[in-house]
């Protein structure tokens, strides 16, 4: 889960990481009221889970009430690449002496976390990384020995900080590299981290990415979630417990295990169709699993048809079948549905849907044929 900028201020300032007093705002006079409570100069912040804001006029300096006015109401409702802003943040504006980057990540072939610092903050890090690579200091830290106030501080006399920063911006990144681990973090990143002319160090803007694996150890993240916008279909997934990731395509998918879920997705792009959806309902396909998945692809207003493809393993083909038809009982079911099932007791599976076959339900020996049949189906009820 992506977190918005204030709420990733939210979860530094837990870990002691020093960021600017503020406070959100939906409308120009809450804004004038949050712009007051922090004190002027303030900066009027667009909340959307896009970078670019600056560059995109999402972000305005103002001095008084009427500037403020002003900026919250150009601001609210502005479209920042495909994000309406729906919500500001305002904070007590900042002296910039100096803009750095900073950011941890997992670094999945070197099997380490990975530690980015810059001298060159502020812009965007990918055109600092292409244009000039040796202004990134990066540093690999083993997970289970962590991060050493030595080691941040060698990444920051490596990275060329001034040097009046230096021991700020250690301390910060050690902070920064807890809220990462204990706060599992898929992504911490500050950009800018500044310095200010009176030497403090501090976060002016957070990039937090939740690692959605570790959400049953942090209850707290519910409150995130009930602001952060969610795709309804993912929502309603996850409600039901299943693995699911919603597309722009008109072929909704079922498949059991993520492996063949991610090839079926492929094979139905191969045969020129779209997926609406990655679903992986895992190992059981119980009625009451196919009803819940069925139910998620139903409201996708999108779907056109629905390619079930379900190999059988452990579960039987004949139970997975069963499961199937009284899951179709259960849910009134708005697209054409194509049927793949093989594996152990395949034979004795199609047997049983064989019973059920229609125009609206038909059954095909191969991933391939069942693919196109589910492409052209679609094809058609879009005509
Ligand atoms: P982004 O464009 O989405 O990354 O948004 P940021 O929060 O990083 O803000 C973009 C830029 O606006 C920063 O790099 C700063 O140069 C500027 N900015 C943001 N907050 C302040 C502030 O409090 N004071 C000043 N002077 N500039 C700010
Ligand atoms: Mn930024």
């Amino acid at each position: 889960m992506d977190l918005f900028e204030y709420q990733g201020k939210q979860y530094f300032a837990r870990y002691g990481i020093p960021v600017s007093a503020g406070g959100v705002a939906v409308t120009v006079d809450e804004a004038v009221a949050q712009a007051e409570q922090a004190g002027y100069p303030v900066v009027v912040k667009a909340q959307v889970q896009v970078g670019g804001r600056g560059k995109a006029g999402g972000i305005k300096l103002a001095s008084t009430a009427d500037e403020v006015r002003h900026h919250a109401g150009n601001i609210l409702g502005l479209d920042i690449r495909g994000h309406t802003v729906e919500r500001l943040w305002i904070e007590h504006a900042s002296d910039i002496k100096k803009e750095y980057y900073a950011s941890f990540t997992l670094d999945r072939s070197a099997k380490k976390h990975l530690g980015l610092v810059s001298a060159r903050g502020g812009i965007d890090i990918e055109q600092v990384a292409e244009e000039d690579p040796s202004a990134i200091s990066r540093i690999h830290i083993d997970p289970v020995e962590g991060l050493s106030a030595q080691a941040a501080r060698g990444l920051v006399d490596q990275a060329g900080l001034d040097e009046e920063a230096r021991a700020g911006a250690a301390d910060i990144l050690v902070a920064l590299y807890r809220c990462f681990v204990e706060g599992d973090c898929d992504l911490v990143e500050i950009n800018p981290l500044i310095l200010t002319p009176d030497g403090k160090v501090h976060a002016l803007d957070a990039k937090v990415t939740l690692d959605d694996n570790a959400a049953f150890r942090h209850p707290e993240w519910d409150e995130f979630r009930g602001v952060a916008k969610m795709d309804p279909r993912e929502e309603m997934a996850r409600e039901r417990g299943l693995q699911y990731v919603g597309l722009d395509g008109e072929v909704g998918i079922i498949a059991n295990g993520a492996g063949l879920a991610m090839s079926t997705l492929d094979v139905v792009n191969q045969v020129g169709g779209k997926p609406a959806n990655f679903l992986d309902v895992g190992g059981g396909a119980s009625a009451e699993v196919m009803a819940n998945a069925l139910e998620v692809i139903n409201s996708d207003e999108k779907v056109r048809a629905i390619f079930i493809n379900i190999f059988g393993g452990i579960t039987r083909g004949e139970a997975v079948a069963n499961g199937i038809v009284q899951a179709l009982g259960r849910v009134q079911i708005k697209s054409p549905i194509v049927i793949r099932l093989d594996g152990t007791n395949a034979e004795e599976g199609r047997a049983i849907l064989k019973e059920h076959e229609s125009e609206r339900l038909v059954s095909r020996p191969t991933m391939v044929e069942a693919a196109r049949t589910a492409v052209e189906m679609a094809k058609r009820a879009t005509r």
